[in-house]
């Protein structure tokens, strides 16, 4: 490798050249199709992506916030209702709660990153209507105990599975777990879009009906409008690329499972903290997540050595300025906040040659 050329964090051009041909032909085919918006490319993929992840409903949608936002909607959950939440999520998972007028009421996170089940039970008021549960960087979060505590306590249970598309807990898929299974296509994501996209995934019918009539201004049928909706439609040309992508999924994860695990072998440095796999979790590696105390340093280091590296998430979305009308302070969360300030993810993509791979360890090995 020519030294002088950077690593990226994240670059899409290479996932995108695996499959160019299959994914030229359809953006041609539904171009030439005159068909644009919800049409049979997007019930195909509604279909092929309920089938994989064995769930009975996916319905369409324009992106993952909305996902989310109409998920709580069709819950009926908004002004004076909580809902639990980890604070070191990125700030949509927040804003989907928000968004409808219900209060976030956040968690400290576990050693994987996700919500501790066990600091769940002193959050929960009579006010509490639903724990909104990520399964962030890629990792399946500790559903039994989530969904012990929600029966025990009667709240919903919505999924986050912007970032976890395929990861498995116990052998099920994230998404099937709770009510609702929200996603999001974004480009970034695993299974990523060329533009945006997302889907409400369900095992309940009136969920879904209610998600279907929603997300197209609220109408069963053409002008005839039931209830008072948005237009939050997935495209029949994104619906056709995620197609092609999800009958590629396997190999895709498969990929990006490979470099992490050179990574978790490779990475040999007592500075760096490596992420962990929860014992009956699979993990996609949407993100490979390190920790160190020297975290602005290391970073400054991997980029004077022309690698690229991305804080997710910097701010946690409760000392966002955004959010700031919730009158919390620094110190409210002290792991989440430690978690924001030692955090790096390395470069991860697919397409990354062993040439990068190797790169990149050799100078995470020598900080
Ligand atoms: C990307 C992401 C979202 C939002 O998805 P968009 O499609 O960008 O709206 C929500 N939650 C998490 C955890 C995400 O990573």
């Amino acid at each position: 490798m020519d030294r002088n050329d950077r690593i990226m964090q994240n670059r899409l051009d290479r996932g995108f050249f695996q499959y160019q041909y299959e994914l030229e032909k359809k953006a041609l085919d539904v171009l030439r199709s005159g068909w644009y918006v919800l049409g049979r490319e997007v019930s195909s993929f509604e279909t092929e992506f309920a089938d994989y992840l064995d769930s009975k409903y996916c319905v369409g949608l324009a992106s993952g916030l909305d996902a989310l936002w109409i998920a709580f909607r069709v819950l009926g959950i908004g002004a004076g209702d909580e809902v639990i939440v980890q604070g070191n999520t990125y700030i949509a998972s927040v804003m989907g709660i928000t968004i409808n007028g219900a209060t976030p009421v956040f968690v400290e996170p576990d050693e994987y990153y996700n919500i501790d089940a066990a600091r769940i039970e002193e959050k929960i008021t009579a006010k509490t209507k639903a724990i909104l549960v990520v399964h962030l960087y890629g990792q399946a979060s500790n559903m039994d105990e989530i969904m012990k505590i929600a029966e025990k306590h009667k709240l919903r249970v919505v999924e986050d599975c912007a970032q976890s598309h395929g990861a498995k807990y116990d052998g099920r898929m994230t998404g099937t777990f709770g009510d609702i299974g929200c996603f999001s296509f974004y480009p970034s994501k695993n299974l990523g879009a060329f533009g945006d996209g997302g889907a409400i995934v369900t095992n309940d019918p009136d969920i879904e009906d209610a998600v279907r009539v929603f997300r197209n201004y609220g109408s069963e049928k053409r002008y005839y409008n039931r209830v008072v909706g948005t237009n939050s439609r997935l495209d029949e040309i994104q619906a056709g690329l995620l197609r092609v992508k999800l009958s590629h999924l396997q190999e895709l994860e498969d990929e990006k499972r490979a470099i992490c695990g050179k990574y978790l072998s490779e990475i040999k440095n007592e500075n760096i903290i490596l992420p962990q796999i929860r014992p009956g979790a699979t993990h996609i590696w949407h993100q490979f997540v390190v920790r160190t105390d020297r975290r602005d340093e290391f970073m400054d280091y991997l980029d004077k050595n022309n690698i690229g590296t991305i804080i997710h998430y910097p701010i946690p979305p409760h000392l966002s300025e955004a959010y700031s009308y919730l009158g919390l302070r620094v110190g409210e969360l002290p792991i989440t906040e430690e978690y924001a300030k030692t955090i790096l993810s390395l470069p991860l993509y697919n397409g990354m040659t062993e040439e990068e791979q190797n790169y990149v360890i050799e100078c995470v090995n020598r900080f």
